[in-house]
């Protein structure tokens, strides 16, 4: 997927600030953060949205999961509190389309985020 930017940050053609990456997985912060710990956690492997999550590719989204508690573990935030947040589709406001879960933290967020 030449044109999606996080496929080329997961090939290393686009620069970030890595925090975590395994065979399938890849943690890296959010060049624009909305909190003092802002982090995408993407797939490898190009999956566009929720949309497409089915049962022959949703081994990786149970791995993000599993790996996350560590992920905010390194980030300073396991016992503070963050959250977990993933936009699907328009009225989402989703701007890259490949899946990512972004984790938030670092101070208390309200809800409805402003
Ligand atoms: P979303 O609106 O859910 O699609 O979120 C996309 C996120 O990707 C936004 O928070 C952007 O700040 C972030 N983003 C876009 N380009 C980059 C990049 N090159 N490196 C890190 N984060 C990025
Ligand atoms: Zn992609």
């Amino acid at each position: 997927m030449d044109d999606c930017i996080f496929c080329r940050i997961v090939d290393k053609q686009i620069p970030s600030r890595i925090v975590y990456e395994d065979d399938s997985i890849l943690a890296f912060h959010d060049i624009d953060p909305k909190a003092p710990v802002h982090v995408l956690v993407i797939p490898k492997q190009h999956i566009p949205s929720i949309n497409e999550v089915t049962q022959e590719n949703s081994q990786v989204i149970a791995h993000i999961f599993a790996t996350m508690p560590k992920i905010a573990q390194q980030l300073g935030i396991k016992d503070s509190g963050y959250r977990v947040v993933v936009n699907c589709g328009k009225d989402a406001g989703q701007a890259v389309n490949h899946l990512h879960y972004h984790v938030l933290g670092g101070r208390s967020l309200t809800w409805p985020p402003g």
